[in-house]
């Protein structure tokens, strides 16, 4: 069986993540008309990646992404059409959790989740950056928790608290970014909206998860 890299490569056969890919790259490299990120934050943070391979990974569900699916309303116009590019690639997604279910509370599970569309476990396989879409549903505490790479999040859709070690706690909501320090601890909280983020790692630790921050 061919690989969809084979089949993009003959011009054929574009699925959701393709189209997801590219219009984050789109965004990425600045031929996006996001108010927020220009100058471009994201390119800031770390180039797109040059190395990707497309994987043949199985989707795996998550409760989440049913919460996630039905959100088509009260969206940002400057960030819809990514929120819509995501929605575009769930059948696909191979959603992952990062934490046992020992060490969150049950319900974090079924309103919580995220995917690692390039990284060195991705659908698109890169060893230069990872990149993540995660969501998170209404009234949820993240605990702190922290990971050598550094960390740029950017918010699509819906809002949060972000916090994390030295700053001050700050609401961001779309096209908001935060930074966090490799090995910063950090946590977040959501209330009554749910939070869509986009989540890119650089540096060290790229193919380790995060880690809960003993209490
Ligand atoms: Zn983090």
């Amino acid at each position: 069986m061919k690989t969809n890299s084979e089949l993009n490569s003959g011009g054929a056969a574009m699925d959701g993540l393709d189209h997801l890919r590219d219009h984050l790259f789109a965004i990425w490299r600045g031929r996006s008309a996001i108010d927020g990120i220009t100058p471009n934050g994201l390119w800031q943070f770390t180039p797109p990646p040059d190395d990707l391979i497309r994987q043949d990974i199985a989707p795996n569900p998550a409760a989440a992404a049913t919460h996630l699916a039905n959100w088509r309303d009260g969206l940002d116009s400057r960030t819809a059409p990514l929120h819509q590019a995501v929605l575009g690639a769930l059948d696909l997604v191979h959603w992952q959790f990062a934490y046992k279910t020992s060490e969150l509370e049950n319900r974090f599970f079924d309103h919580y989740a995220f995917f690692e569309l390039i990284g060195p476990t991705g659908h698109f396989r890169s060893h230069q950056c990872n990149v993540y879409f995660g969501y998170w549903g209404p009234h949820l505490f993240y605990p702190a928790h922290h990971h050598e790479a550094e960390e740029k999040y950017f918010v699509i859709s819906g809002k949060a608290i972000f916090a994390a070690e030295g700053a001050t706690p700050k609401e961001l909501g779309p096209t908001d970014e935060t930074f966090h320090a490799s090995w910063q601890p950090h946590w977040m909280t959501t209330g009554t909206k749910a939070v869509l983020t986009l989540i890119l790692w650089r540096g060290a630790g790229l193919g380790d998860g995060p880690i809960l921050c003993a209490k």
